[in-house]
C-alpha cells in the first residue's frame, strides 16, 4: 500500500469531525484517526461567529472545540487546509488535492455544507460574503472596521443573526429577502413580524417581500437592486440565503445521495464501511418516523459522536432527538422536533412574542416545541414529541420564564 492509513479516517474538521474522535475514543483507544480537514484552522464552533463574537461575549481564542493538546493525547493526526478530492470505495482511499493517497478501515464523511450563492447579475462579485467559516468572520469584521453599512440578504438563521451582529457594531443595516416576514420557516406570522418590529425599533431597514435582482460596485461598495424596483447601496453586502450538503465526495464513490448523502439508522452510508454526520447527512430520525438532514449544532456534535462509536464497534441506531437554537437581540429560543411554519402552531405565550413555548402540530399530536427565552426545558419536549402526545397538552409546570 503506497500512501498513509489509518484505522479511522474523518473527513471534515467540523464539530462532526471532530466530535467523532470523542465517539471513539470510548471505544478503542488505540485505533489510528486521522483528520483531513479543508479549513486552514483546527475544529472550531460556528455559532459564535454570527453571535458572541459580535457581542463580546466570545473572543476568537475562545471557539476553538479543543485545544491542541486534545488531539495529541487522543494520539490524532489532524491535517488542515488539505481538502479532499475523490474517494475509492471499493480500495478503501480518499486522494486528497496533491494527490496523495489515505487509505482507512473505517471512514467517516463530516463534510457539512456550503453556503448557496446568489443566481444573479453581479451574484458572485468580489467582496459578497457568503457567511460560514472563521475566515468570513475575520475578513468581515475588519471590513466592518471601515464600513458604515451593509445590506444583508436573507431573513432567515443566518441573515437575522448577522443583522443584529452588525446593528449592534454601529453598521446601518438593510435586510432585503423575499419572505412575507422573517425566519418564515420557522415562526408562525405573528411572532415573525413582532421580531421584524423590534429589528426596525433598532434601527434596521427591511425590505421583504423582494429578493436581490441584480448587485452592482458602486466605488468602494455595492448597490443593490431589488425585484421590487428598489435600490440600496451599502459597503458591505452579506449573502445568508441558505446552505446545502456537501456531497461530491460521497458522489465521487457512488454512495446514495438525495439531500444528503443518505445513512441508515447507524449511520452508514450505502457503503458499511463509510460513514456520514452531520449537516451532510440524510437519517432517519427515529422519534419522528421520517427521514430528515438537519442543519444544526447539535445535531452534527451528537451525530459525529455517534458514528464514531460505531466505527469502533458500538453499532447502536441513532435515536437522539437534536435542539437547535437561536439568538435574535434578546429573543432567544431552543427548538426540538420538527419546527415548520406550514404546520399548526399552538401558541402558549406568558409574555407575548418574548416568554413562552410554540407548539407544532401535525395530525393532532404534538410533533417539535419551540421554547422561547425559556431554557432547560429541551428534555420534557423530547418527552411530549416521543409520546406523541395530544394537541392541548403542555409542559408542567406551563411555560414561566422563572422556572
Ligand atoms: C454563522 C453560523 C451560525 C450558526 N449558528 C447556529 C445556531 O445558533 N444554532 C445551531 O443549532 N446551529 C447553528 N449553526 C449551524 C452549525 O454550526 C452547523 O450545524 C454545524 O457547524 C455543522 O457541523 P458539521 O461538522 O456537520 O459541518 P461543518 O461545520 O460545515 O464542517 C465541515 C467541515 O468539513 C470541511 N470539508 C468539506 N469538504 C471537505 C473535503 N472535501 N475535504 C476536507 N474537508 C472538507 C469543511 O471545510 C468544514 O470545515 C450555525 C452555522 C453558522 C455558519
Amino acid at each position: 500500500m503506497n500512501g498513509h492509513y489509518s484505522d479511522y479516517l474523518i473527513i471534515g474538521g467540523g464539530l462532526a469531525g471532530s466530535s467523532a474522535v470523542e465517539g471513539i475514543r470510548v471505544l478503542d483507544g488505540d485505533g489510528s484517526i486521522s483528520i483531513i480537514g479543508a479549513e486552514n484552522a483546527y475544529p472550531y464552533d460556528r455559532p459564535p461567529l454570527s453571535k458572541k463574537l459580535w457581542s463580546g461575549k466570545k473572543h476568537v481564542e475562545d471557539i476553538f472545540l479543543h485545544e491542541e493538546a486534545f488531539y495529541r493525547k487522543n494520539g490524532v493526526e489532524l491535517i488542515i487546509g488539505s481538502r479532499t478530492a475523490a474517494i475509492n470505495a471499493a480500495d478503501k482511499f480518499v486522494t486528497d488535492a496533491a494527490g496523495e493517497r489515505h487509505y482507512f478501515a473505517k471512514l467517516l464523511l463530516a463534510t457539512g455544507a456550503v453556503p448557496r450563492t446568489l443566481d444573479i447579475p453581479g451574484g458572485n462579485l468580489d467582496g459578497i460574503f457568503y457567511y460560514r467559516t472563521l475566515d468570513d468572520y475575520t475578513r468581515l469584521r475588519q471590513r466592518t472596521s471601515e464600513s458604515r453599512s451593509a445590506a444583508v440578504v436573507g431573513g432567515g438563521f443566518i441573515g437575522s443573526e448577522i443583522a443584529a451582529a452588525l446593528r449592534i457594531n454601529n453598521i446601518d443595516v438593510t435586510m432585503i429577502y423575499p419572505s412575507r416576514y422573517m425566519c418564515d420557516r420557522v415562526f408562525p406570522e405573528d411572532l415573525g413580524r413582532a421580531i421584524e418590529r423590534s429589528y426596525e425599533s433598532r434601527g434596521i431597514h427591511i425590505l421583504k417581500d423582494q429578493g436581490p435582482a441584480a448587485i452592482e460596485r458602486s466605488g468602494s461598495g455595492y448597490i443593490i437592486h431589488t425585484s421590487a424596483g428598489q435600490s440600496v447601496a451599502s459597503d458591505l453586502v452579506i449573502a445568508g440565503i441558505g446552505v446545502k450538503p456537501a456531497v461530491e465526495l460521497a458522489e465521487s464513490a457512488g454512495l446514495d445521495t438525495g439531500d444528503g448523502i443518505i445513512v441508515n439508522e447507524y449511520l452508514q452510508t450505502t457503503q458499511p464501511d463509510i460513514y456520514a454526520a452531520g449537516d451532510n447527512a440524510r437519517f432517519p430520525y427515529q422519534a419522528l418516523e421520517r427521514q430528515m438532514r438537519l442543519e444544526h449544532w447539535d445535531s452534527a456534535l451528537n451525530q459525529g459522536r455517534h458514528a464514531g462509536g460505531n466505527m469502533a464497534g458500538a453499532h447502536e441506531p441513532f435515536t437522539y432527538m437534536p435542539y437547535f437554537f437561536s439568538d435574535l437581540f434578546e429573543f432567544g429560543y431552543e427548538a426540538v422536533g420538527e419546527i415548520s411554519s406550514q404546520m399548526a402552531i399552538v401558541a402558549d405565550w406568558q409574555k407575548p412574542y418574548d416568554t413562552g413555548v410554540l407548539y407544532y402540530i401535525r395530525n393532532g399530536i404534538v410533533r417539535g416545541a419551540m421554547m422561547c427565552n425559556l431554557w432547560n426545558r429541551v428534555e420534557e419536549a423530547r418527552g411530549l414529541i416521543r409520546r406523541k402526545a395530544g394537541a392541548n397538552e403542555r409542559l408542567h409546570p406551563p411555560a414561566r420564564a422563572d422556572v
